[in-house]
């Protein structure tokens, strides 16, 4: 398996710390607010990442924090006129609600960061024995200079940040690139007691701790969307270097940006739709369709008529499986032809190759279509297997049971089948009298590039 890895610019070979062991972390939302649909394409194609993991027979452990402690936080606090931990309880149930609502599957660990209040002084303690910390009036600061490989994984040196920074940023810090580690409280905010006084730890520092606490010094994957490298991850690295001498996760992966009109979405440009607004409009598995279509580094315009589009493959996709019922889905286990393993290998080679959902989703396509072109219900079984991998069909029973039974089913596909044999003998009167009599019935057909399809109004 390759993985992008943007700590050394290039694919790499995977090669977990603990061998048939994968862990990933993956940074969480800030919850003082809903998480728009740009969060979701990165959070949904994490998921994608642990379920290919699974499907490849690794024991992943997965976490995604939640930071319940910011100034953003605080903000809204005096916005909603909520207390902070109310703020946080508020948008967390929120978070897992709208991530579930999406059919992102529950991490095996949600850490909050003030669960972690005391690891995160421990760590920050550490830094300053080690001499690459200091504190000016209770705030602490990490020296970057301290650094040797500061600014390995962004590629930004020293200097730059030198230029970069703000003038009034410079007044308490040695370097003005120095981040914060403790932030002093200001009357009236959230606060812990620490050897520097009241304050809260920075964003940066609760990364670093809630990681290593569940996944160990140096873990396999750390994930996020491009924005996080600087400063971000970038400050996590120097954190642990810092304090542990070693690198921090040997795979960093990052996920190109969803924009709209050419700009990326986010909440301060306040130009997002949440993800539960989306959901109103589209279901999961065609928000999921629409992201996957497309290979997770390459940034994703927000456009609801690729929406529908998609919204009609994942269509595709269940009325070829409707073909062949659940009875069968469930039941018989398939011997796939040269044919289905060719397929299956094509859709394996595309997602060992970093993650190529693009190609992968392609082999779905090709099942589908398949499935409904032959009678061979073995594509449908394919389908379901690499579908399931990439997330869909989550739920087969009732969706294919929705609306009709088995027998129904078999009966409005031979109904099409004639009506092609009649379109193909130029029968027209035929073939139309077939596709209005099942109008009346409520069962619309759709003639697309590939086959017939129907739906129930
Ligand atoms: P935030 O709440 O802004 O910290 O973002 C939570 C996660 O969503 C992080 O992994 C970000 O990198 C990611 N993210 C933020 N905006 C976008 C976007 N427009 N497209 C894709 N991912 C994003
Ligand atoms: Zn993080």
């Amino acid at each position: 398996m390759k993985i992008y890895n943007t700590l050394t610019r290039k694919k790499e070979e995977f090669v977990p710390v603990t061998s048939g062991k994968v862990k990933i972390y993956l940074c969480g939302p800030t919850v003082y607010n809903y998480f728009h649909i740009g969060n979701a394409r990165t959070f949904l194609f994490f998921d994608v990442v642990r379920k290919y993991f699974i499907y490849k027979g690794f024991d992943v452990t997965y976490v995604q924090n939640i930071t319940d402690i910011d100034d953003n936080l605080i903000n809204q606090s005096n916005k909603e006129k909520i207390p902070v931990p109310k703020i946080a309880e508020k948008y967390i149930k929120a978070f897992l609600d709208d991530t579930a609502a999406i059919g992102i599957s529950p991490a095996d660990h949600n850490p909050k960061a003030t669960e972690y209040l005391a690891e995160m002084i421990g760590l920050i303690k550490d830094l300053e024995k080690k001499g690459f910390a200091y504190e000016v009036n209770g705030d602490v600061y990490f020296s970057i200079e301290a650094d040797k490989t500061y600014g390995e994984l962004s590629g930004k040196n020293i200097e730059d940040l030198q230029v970069g920074a703000r003038v009034e940023e410079n007044t308490q810090k040695k370097h003005p690139g120095d981040f914060t580690l403790w932030k002093k409280a200001k009357p009236g905010e959230p606060k812990w007691q620490s050897p520097w006084g009241e304050g809260r730890p920075g964003w940066h520092t609760e990364c670093v701790v809630m990681s290593q606490k569940l996944l160990g010094k140096t873990f396999d994957i750390h994930g996020g969307a491009i924005d996080l490298i600087f400063p971000h991850h970038e400050n996590e690295i120097a954190q642990s270097r810092g304090a542990n001498n070693c690198l921090h996760a040997n795979y960093w992966m990052h996920g190109g940006f969803l924009n709209i009109t050419g700009e990326k979405m986010s909440k301060s440009l306040d130009n997002f739709f949440l993800t539960r607004d989306v959901l109103k409009k589209f279901d999961a598995e065609t928000i999921r369709f629409f992201f996957l279509s497309k290979h997770y580094r390459s940034s994703i315009d927000y456009n609801e008529a690729i929406l529908q589009e998609s919204e009609q493959a994942v269509k595709n996709f269940y009325s070829a499986l409707r073909k062949v019922g659940y009875q069968i889905l469930r039941d018989e286990v398939p011997e796939y032809t040269e044919d289905q393993l060719k397929m299956k290998e094509t859709f394996i080679n595309a997602m060992d190759d970093d993650f190529n959902t693009a190609i992968a989703i392609s082999v779905l396509f090709e099942a589908a279509k398949k499935a409904r072109n032959t009678d061979d219900a073995n594509y449908a079984h394919l389908l379901v297997e690499l579908g399931s991998v990439l997330g869909f069909f989550t739920d087969l029973e009732s969706k294919l049971k929705d609306n009709v039974d088995s027998i129904s089913n078999d009966l409005i596909q031979l109904l099409i089948d004639y009506r092609n044999r009649f379109k193909k003998e130029k029968n027209w009167a035929l073939a139309d009298a077939i596709r209005d009599d099942l109008k009346k019935l409520g069962i619309q057909l759709k003639d697309t590039a590939a086959g017939t399809e129907w739906e129930m109004d």
